[in-house]
């Protein structure tokens, strides 16, 4: 019988977890760097009090957890994820990823395991970008992908700003984040969409990320009163957006894996009986294929120009904003995923990000993957999102058996 982690005591330390920030809905609000975060984390540390592991943390707050292995100067294998949450966050994002990744340590533990190597459990700062932007903040800073002077400026909606909470939980001491030569990067979250349940697989082996695209569009014309100015003397941006609308959506099935998005339209002034003067919107583009997201750029910016020449009254104009370029995950890793759910008989298959994880970044510098498990409904960031008891335990023992394949030498 091949051994696992103990899913009792996983699940009842996610139970646990979401008491700290509870919300009257039933999720959890852990906001990053609040003292429900830290109360969190609190809790977390004292669950790994009772073993030695080695607690190192870093300037953005950071925390690694590392169990020693035979060589104490060969290169850790990293696994980990986040304990922030959204306002309105679950009980799983994030924190499914931190505590089997203790479960794994523990059961190695039990086992009496000795790996060859190190292993470090990380607890990234931000992961959710709700309170201070960017997103992924912690493991950006460590990757070298976001700048610590920058990010250290950033403020709340309340104007705090993040070094002073940096200080206030006494993380100013602590030494300069920076990702010693580790190994590879390991990461089980919840899938946070649809796809593994409506399919009933219980391992999504994910191969990457999206690359994404965001763009801001102003169309800006002339406003004048609904019911005297006929319609072809009018300068609507209205009839512009509409085509802009149908750009997007047309764009959005060049296949079955792009992913357009048109997530906010402003009319102004926005009256009932005002031909508008104004409308900006923002477009979200995304794929797996590099290539293909540089197709799908193409088109919309020569869409742009096309329509911006049809309508000499109108002042249409389009900048992108963000570019974050597809992630391919590390060949072997993901074969050791696809590997450990073939031998457990989880039903699995192959799966892309569509949402921002720690491991995008690790990716930058390590062999990286991920494993997902399904999300009810394909739902998070939400206090409905769940996943089952038997999903989170398969995960986890995924989590352990390639972390066993990299370090007990029985790859
Ligand atoms: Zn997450």
């Amino acid at each position: 019988m091949r051994s696992g982690i103990n899913g009792d005591r996983l699940w009842a330390r996610l139970m646990a977890m979401a008491e700290i920030g509870a919300t009257p809905e039933g999720g959890s609000c852990r906001q990053t760097l609040s003292d429900a975060d830290e109360a969190g984390r609190a809790l977390f540390l004292d669950w790994c009090a009772a073993r030695r592991y080695q607690r190192r943390r870093d300037r953005i707050g950071n925390l690694f957890l590392r169990r020693a292995g035979g060589d104490a100067e060969a290169a850790p294998v990293l696994i980990g994820s986040h304990l922030d949450t959204q306002p309105t966050g679950g009980r799983f994002d994030g924190v499914l990823g931190v505590l089997a990744g203790l479960e794994v340590l523990e059961t190695l533990d039990e086992l009496a395991v000795e790996t060859d190597r190190p292993i470090d459990l990380c607890v990234w700062t931000n992961e959710e970008g709700c309170r201070f932007q960017p997103a992924m903040m912690g493991s950006g800073v460590a990757c070298g992908v976001l700048d610590m002077e920058t990010v250290l400026a950033a403020r709340d909606h309340g104007g705090t700003m993040l070094a002073d909470e940096i200080a206030r939980h006494g993380y100013d001491g602590e030494p300069l984040p920076q990702l010693a030569d580790a190994a590879c990067y390991i990461e089980l979250h919840i899938e946070q969409g649809p796809i593994l349940e409506a399919e009933g697989k219980t391992i999504g082996v994910v191969t990457g990320g999206q690359g994404i695209r965001w763009y801001e569009i102003s169309v800006v014309g002339e406003e004048s009163h609904a019911g005297p100015v006929p319609m072809a003397l009018r300068k609507d941006p209205v009839p512009v957006l509409m085509h802009l609308i149908g750009l997007v959506q047309a764009i959005g099935h060049i296949d079955e894996d792009a992913r357009c998005t048109v997530g906010r339209i402003e009319l102004s002034p926005g009256a009932i009986n005002v031909v508008p003067g104004r409308a900006d919107m923002t477009v979200d583009l995304r794929h797996p294929d590099a290539a293909v997201l540089e197709t799908m750029h193409r088109r919309f910016i020569d869409g742009l120009e096309t329509l911006r020449r049809g309508h000499p009254d109108i002042d249409l104009q389009g900048r992108q904003i963000w570019h974050s370029p597809v992630v391919a995950f590390d060949d072997t890793l993901v074969r050791l995923v696809r590997e450990s759910a073939a031998a457990r008989s989880l039903p699995f298959r192959d799966i892309v990000s569509g949402a921002g994880h720690d491991a995008f970044n690790l990716a930058r510098r390590v062999p990286t993957t991920m494993i997902f498990v399904p999300c009810r409904d394909g739902i998070s960031h939400n206090p409905r999102e769940y996943a089952t008891p038997a999903d989170v335990t398969a995960g986890a023992n995924v989590l352990l058996d390639v972390v066993c394949a990299l370090t007990c030498g029985d790859r």
